[in-house]
């Protein structure tokens, strides 16, 4: 018997994303008997659904760089990706029958880009090497006795493990499994668990009717955004609700802590600003830009510039140029290169005097300010932050007040921007979990092949 959970001889790994299913490959190989339980019908399907975007699996630039990525938890992760990193992660796909290559952003990605093929082989192998798959098997907590408790199609089973490794995922896009609900059953057992925020997420803009339905699901491309001491270059997509995609993905941290330190400072947030909970509901109708509740916390300000690589003083002299019987949008069109969906967000954003007036015009496209009011919810994220935090872990990733509990992946209180830094730390801490579990079960596989 183990001091959490009936010894059963076997280890569980509950959650078959890429952390649980790193973590059993592990302890496979190390040869204990391994039982994955997923609540889902079918293992991976966050990792699936990563594929459908080309699945970008790691990134190639130097490690200090990759593990600077992970901000104030750099020290934490480091270690893992010492382990299993980059260079690693591409070994292990290769020896899976997956090539890999460097696109010209450093990100790294399947030849194939997809998931399925890796995931398939992967599954494969594991099955191979002995690992047993409990699919719909929904894990609700620990009986008294200290037994794993799942809900099954077969009713309420009871499960003992030597060791377990929980590798529950996020909260983010709950249709696929990760649905954060076991932040109250950890809690319950006195681990300390940061809330689940929204990380890598779009934001709530008050766009005009108008503008919505004009311009909702149209990229805006090049522009630089500018928030606090960050500035990025790259392409974001209008949403119906405010502004999404990679641009403001990699901001998206430092909004949305400024966002919340902004709710506290002006009061009680409402609950669209807010989203510590796993299950955020969408948000209510929002006022229009221009016209904003008075006294509701303001979001923050994102800075645009419309024309990256023309300067203030060329644009006003192009805008102050004489435009004849033009209307302003063609002039702006043929003068500042400003169009479309462009020109769109100067009028959503720009007094209508700043228009009669070309510096302050060319002012605005270069430094347009974009009020972002709320993260989107949690759900909608492509990642979430907070989760267990690193203090309630040992450096094998076993719960300091669980012994035999290992806990890896997206759950852990770690964030990074998108670029395949999710998936890497996910199994990275998959593969030092695992490695952790087969530390703590050694003595007693020790004393076991002695008797
Ligand atoms: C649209 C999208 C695109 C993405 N693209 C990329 C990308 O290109 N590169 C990248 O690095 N990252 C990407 N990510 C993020 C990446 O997919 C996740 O960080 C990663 O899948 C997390 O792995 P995990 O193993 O920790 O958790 P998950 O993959 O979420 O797996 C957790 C598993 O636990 C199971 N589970 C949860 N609760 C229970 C329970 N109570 N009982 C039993 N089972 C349970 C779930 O069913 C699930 O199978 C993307 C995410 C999204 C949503």
């Amino acid at each position: 018997m183990s001091e959490f959970g009936c010894d059963g001889g076997r280890v569980a790994v509950i959650g078959g994303g890429p952390a649980g299913l790193m973590a059993a490959e592990v302890l496979a190989r190390g040869g204990v008997a391994v039982d994955v339980y997923d609540a889902m019908p079918s293992v991976g399907r966050k990792f699936l659904m990563a594929g459908k975007s080309g699945l970008n699996l790691t990134h190639a630039e130097p490690c200090a760089d990759f593990a600077a990525r992970y901000g104030a938890r750099r020290d934490w992760v480091a270690p893992w990706l010492a382990e299993f990193g980059a260079r690693a992660l591409r070994e292990w796909a290769h020896g899976l029958g997956i090539e890999t290559f460097v696109g010209s952003s450093g990100r790294v990605f399947p030849a194939e880009m997809k998931a399925a093929p890796l995931l398939r082989a992967w599954l494969h192998r594991l099955r191979a090497a002995g690992v047993r798959f409990h699919m719909r098997h929904r894990w609700l907590g620990w009986e008294a006795d200290g037994a794993l408790a799942f809900d099954t199609p077969s009713g309420l089973q009871k499960v003992g493990a030597g060791a377990t490794v929980l590798a529950l995922g996020g909260g983010s896009w709950a249709r696929l499994g990760s649905d954060g609900a076991w932040v109250p059953m950890l809690a319950q057992r006195g681990v300390a668990v940061a809330p689940l925020r929204p990380a890598n997420c779009g934001f709530d803009v008050a766009w005009s009717d108008h503008f919505r339905e004009k311009f909702a699901g149209r990229p805006v491309k090049p522009v630089v955004a500018t928030f606090g001491g960050l500035r990025r270059q790259g392409e974001f997509v209008i949403s119906g609700n405010g502004v999404e995609g990679s641009l403001i993905y990699a901001l998206s941290a430092a909004l949305r802590d400024a966002i919340e330190a902004e709710g506290e400072a002006k009061g009680p947030p409402r609950s669209q600003d807010r989203l510590a909970a796993p299950h955020g509901g969408a948000p209510a109708a929002l006022p229009s830009n221009s016209a904003r509740a008075p006294g509701r916390p303001g979001g923050v300000t994102l800075l645009l510039d419309l024309a990256p690589g023309k300067t203030v003083e060329r644009l006003t002299a192009e805008i102050a140029h004489p435009r004849g019987s033009r209307s302003m949008g063609s002039h702006l069109q043929s003068r500042a290169g400003i169009a479309g969906v462009k020109a769109g967000l100067l009028r959503e954003c720009t007094a209508k005097e700043d228009y009669a007036d070309p510096a302050r015009l060319a002012a605005a496209v270069k430094a347009l300010p974009l009020r972002l009011i709320a993260p989107r919810p949690l759900d909608e994220a492509i990642s979430s932050a907070g989760g267990v935090m690193a203090e309630t872990l040992d450096e094998q990733l076993m719960l300091r007040t669980l012994p035999g509990v290992f806990c890896a992946g997206e759950m852990l209180d770690w964030e990074a921007p998108t670029g395949g830094y999710l998936l890497t730390a996910c199994f990275a801490s998959g593969y030092a979990a695992g490695r952790g579990a087969l530390a703590w079960l050694q003595p007693k596989r020790s004393s076991s092949a002695a008797n």
